[in-house]
């Protein structure tokens, strides 16, 4: 059975079972906090327990090494629509060891795009239209480093209200542990 056709039948089940009413609560984080974190396979179930947090708690922003690669793209417009609209008053940056992003290869995944069939000419055509795709797809050198890196550019962020403080955490991918790399609490 394919993974849609599995997950279908599981679903089915688990809406007749009721097995939801466990999860039911609104979209306003209870905690009124946002994350940003890895999409890493290892956290999905790991980081909420080993934070304790549970549905409802907060909004999880996810993506590949945790990272906002542009001021004015998704990741940032979800953490401002956090704060504005749904109510979270504080940003943490969630990185993790071992993540994929610090030991990106740009070049091999370029090599990869071609083995997947993406012709030469789309590329060309990319990088002609002015997007360095090395630059896109680059990794960080360590996951500290992508931490304040990203939490520098939340913090630094014209439209982020002064008042919201942002946290900078590093997770360990297998014991859940937790080292504080930026604390951005606000001193009054
Ligand atoms: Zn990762």
């Amino acid at each position: 059975m394919s993974n849609v056709q599995s997950i279908l039948a599981f679903n089915k089940e688990f809406v007749a079972d009721k097995k939801y009413e466990a999860y039911v609560t609104d979209k306003f984080p209870q905690k009124k906090l946002a994350i940003v974190t890895c999409m890493d396979t290892r956290l999905i179930e790991l980081l909420p327990k080993a934070m304790n947090l549970r549905n409802g708690d907060v909004k999880i922003i996810k993506n590949a090494g945790a990272i906002v690669s542009h001021p004015f793209g998704s990741v940032m417009r979800s953490v401002l629509v956090a704060i504005y609209e749904l109510g979270a008053e504080e940003v943490m940056v969630i990185g993790h060891l071992g993540c994929g992003v610090a030991s990106l290869n740009a070049e091999r995944m370029i090599n990869s795009m071609k083995e997947h069939g993406i012709s030469r000419d789309v590329l060309n055509t990319i990088e002609n239209s002015g997007i360095k795709l090395k630059d896109w797809l680059r990794g960080f050198n360590s996951e500290r480093e992508g931490v304040i890196e990203t939490v520098d550019i939340i913090k630094n962020h014209p439209l982020l209200p002064a008042t919201v403080p942002v946290h900078g955490l590093v997770i360990e991918s297998k014991t859940g542990e937790l080292e504080l790399v930026v604390d951005g609490t606000i001193s009054d």
